[in-house]
Parts: structure tokens; sequence; C-alpha cells
């Protein structure tokens, strides 16, 4: 890295909190190194109270760019000046571009989670979907997914305090695309099965079957999937979820969350270079199997 550091360096910031954790600056920096691009990628412990301020140092330093991730997702929007379609829907941004002093709010994780089915082969567009999930993820998939043409979408959640946040995606969906969605209370199981036995892909986007809900799923049994269904998971940690290993069981094609994650990533890069993230040896350097 102190080889790579020169005056001439971009910097890309990663702005949340916590945010210690994270395994975006190793992929980020490994795919910069890789492709000898002159940029550097680091995290800063940034929340609510330190936002403006922070975003205001962006500029004044003519950063190149950012991700955002909780607890700022939701709030950054106020402090640019453009949002892309797909964040003004989703009402969040988790990539900012500055453009010579403008900038531009992103949303990734849609983008990431349809490029990883493309990664896997699978065409969802012009087809139905049944989808779990009504919180950052999967409104952000659900949103992706209508704008990028599957045909019709069937969304359950339970009925907490996301539900409203359900209500209001269907809305824009059904407002703004050519998707039909529908929302459902996900306690009514018989309409789950029935929904999923005529989607081509059922998506798990809730932190079932990760901790404390690791082991778990809301699928009672395995008559509620079939072997040419596709069942995917935004979970990677456990890499295989109940879900998933049901779906296995069965015989369904599946994937789990470790590609949307990649993928967003890749989206953002894209964004701030505008060059491809080399994929196949990001894959292998992080040992993502999906
Ligand atoms: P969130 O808190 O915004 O949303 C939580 C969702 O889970 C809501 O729909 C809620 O109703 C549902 N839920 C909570 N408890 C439930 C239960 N017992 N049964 C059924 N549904 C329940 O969370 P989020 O940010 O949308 O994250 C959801 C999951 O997606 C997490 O596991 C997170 O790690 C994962 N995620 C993965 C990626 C990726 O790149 N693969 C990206 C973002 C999030």
């Amino acid at each position: 890295m102190g080889e790579r550091i020169t005056g001439y360096t971009e910097l890309i910031g990663l702005m949340a909190y916590p945010i210690r954790h994270s395994s975006s600056p190793a992929m980020h920096n490994a795919a910069f190194a890789k492709l000898g691009l002159d940029y550097a990628y680091l995290a800063f412990e940034v929340d609510n109270d330190t936002l403006e301020d922070a975003v205001k140092g962006l500029r004044a330093l003519k950063i190149k760019g950012c991700n955002v991730s909780m607890p700022n997702k939701t709030v950054i929007h106020k402090y640019l000046d453009n949002i892309s379609p797909a964040a003004e829907m989703c009402g969040a941004v988790n990539t900012v571009v500055n453009n010579n002093g403008v900038l531009t709010g992103h949303i990734t994780d849609g983008i990431g989670y349809m490029m990883a089915l493309k990664d896997n082969n699978i065409d969802v567009i012009g087809k139905k979907i049944t989808i779990v999930g009504a919180g950052g993820a999967a409104t952000a998939i659900e949103i992706q997914a209508a704008l990028d043409g599957v045909a019709e979408m069937s969304i359950f959640n339970q009925k907490d305090k996301f539900w409203n946040n359900a209500e209001k995606t269907v809305k824009k969906i059904n407002t703004n695309t050519k998707c039909k969605a529908t929302l459902y209370d996900l306690a009514d199981l018989d309409k789950l099965k029935e929904e999923i036995a005529n989607s081509y892909l059922f998506a798990n986007a809730t932190g079932m079957g990760m901790k404390p809900l690791d082991g778990k799923t809301y699928i009672p049994d395995k008559s509620f999937l079939r072997p040419e269904l596709i069942v995917t998971d935004v979970v990677y940690f456990p890499r295989e979820t109940a879900l998933l290993k049901m779906a296995k069981e069965v015989g369904c094609k599946s994937m789990n969350g470790l590609g949307m994650m990649l993928f967003q990533g890749a989206a953002a890069f894209n964004l701030w270079t505008e060059k491809d993230m080399p994929i196949e040896y990001m894959k292998e350097l992080l040992d993502i199997k999906y």
C-alpha cells in the first residue's frame, strides 16, 4: 500500500457506524491494486450527528465518492445534489459519486442482487417472483427488480414496523413501473404456498436464517418448494441458511447473499472508476461461492 499511495491517489470513503468490521475496504483496495488504479478506500466512523460535516468534507477535499451504510443510508440524501431514480424510490443511498463537485446518490444493493442472478445464469425478466421482506435489502431488490422488468411480484412480510414500508414500496412499483406488485401477510401460509407455486423464483430478503434466527425459516416444510423453483437468500452468514438447505434437499437451484454483496460493490466500483471490478479474481480472493 505504501508504494501505491502518491500525491495523485484518489480517495473513496465509507461512512457508517459501526463500520470497523466491514469487508468493503479489503474488497475495493484489492480490486484497485489488481487493475493498477490509483485509488484508496478507507472506512470512516460517521453517524447521523457528523454526517453533514462529513459530506461537506467530502466536497472540500474533492473526495471521489463514498459508500454509505447504517445509520446514514436514509439520511444522506438531504446533503446531496442529485439522487438516482432507484435511490429515490428506495428512499436510501449506499453510494455517492462526486463528479466535479456535484454529488449524486445511488443505491447499488438491488443492482447487486440482479447482477448476481445474471452471473448465475438466472433470468427473471418478464417472470413472476415471490419475495419476503420490507426492510432495506428487500426494498432495494424489489424496486430494482421491478425497474429491470420483472413482470409480477408477490411481496410477503410479517405485520411489524416494516409493514407500512412494504405498502409504500408496492404503491411505488405499481405507479412507476410495469411490474404488478401485491402485498400479503406472511402469517397467511396458504397464500405464501400458492404464490411460490406459481413463481419462477422465491427470495428471502429478511434476516431470517441469520443470528439470532440462525437455523430457522418461515417455510414450514418442503412441500412449499419444487425442483424447478429458484431459491435465493440475502443472508450470507451462514453461507447456507435453513431455507437454502431445504431448497438443496428439494433439488432447487439456489443462491446465497454473497453474490449480492460482491456485485453491489462492483456496481459502486464502476460508478466511481468507470471500470469493471475484476469479478473472477475477487471471487477467488474473497473465497466467494454462491
Ligand atoms: P432490516 O432491519 O431493514 O429489515 C428486516 C426485515 O426482516 C423486515 O422485512 C422484517 O419484517 C423482517 N423480519 C425480522 N424478523 C423477522 C422474522 N422473525 N420473521 C420474518 N421476517 C422478519 O434489515 P435489512 O438491512 O433489510 O437486512 C436484512 C438481511 O439482509 C440481513 O440478514 C442482512 O445481513 C442481509 N443483507 C444482505 C446484503 C447482501 O449484500 N447480501 C445486503 C444488505 C442486507
